[in-house]
């Protein structure tokens, strides 16, 4: 078959005295998300969606939150080391659609940015990538401001 689909899903805690960073994009608040690497949730759900599509396992499964030596790490060395994966095996991203879970901050104003941001990550043009935002109606984690999610789908094809 010269196309498969991956999806993926992802939840950090947001706390105090981190930054918030989403899809590779730093996003000025009050608080950030919690975990072993930088904790970017978008990066980690797109991730997942990619080595899902290639049946390449789990971002848990390359990068496990033991080692040390991914404490901190930028998130970004998790998408394009995947990208590197599928693309030796001749799989290239067709597009990319993703929804983020939060209740604050609110991030209609940063879209676009994250769009762009995953775009040149994933080296496809802007147009084949989506970026939705949606609040947690003030009900369970993502409600009450604990965490934020998200959640990713990608189509990649055989070039
Ligand atoms: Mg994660």
């Amino acid at each position: 078959m010269p196309f498969r689909v991956g999806s993926g899903h992802d939840t950090h805690r947001l706390v105090e005295g981190r930054p918030l960073i989403l899809g590779g994009v730093i996003i000025p608040h009050t608080k950030g998300l919690a975990g072993h690497s930088d904790a970017d949730a978008v990066l980690h759900a797109v991730t997942d969606a990619l080595l899902g599509a290639a049946a390449l396992g789990d971002i848990g499964d390359a990068y496990p939150d033991t080692d040390p030596k991914w404490k901190n790490a930028d998130s970004r060395l998790f998408l394009t080391e995947a990208l590197a994966k599928l693309n030796q095996l001749g799989w290239r991203p067709v597009n990319l659609d993703v929804t983020v879970f939060a209740e604050q901050p609110k991030l209609g104003h940063v879209k676009a940015a994250i769009r762009d941001s995953l775009a040149h990550l994933l080296n496809v043009p802007p147009d084949c990538v989506n970026v939705k935002a949606k609040t947690g109606e003030k009900v369970g984690h993502i409600g009450r401001g604990e965490a934020i999610g998200c959640h990713a789908v990608v189509l990649i094809e055989k070039s």
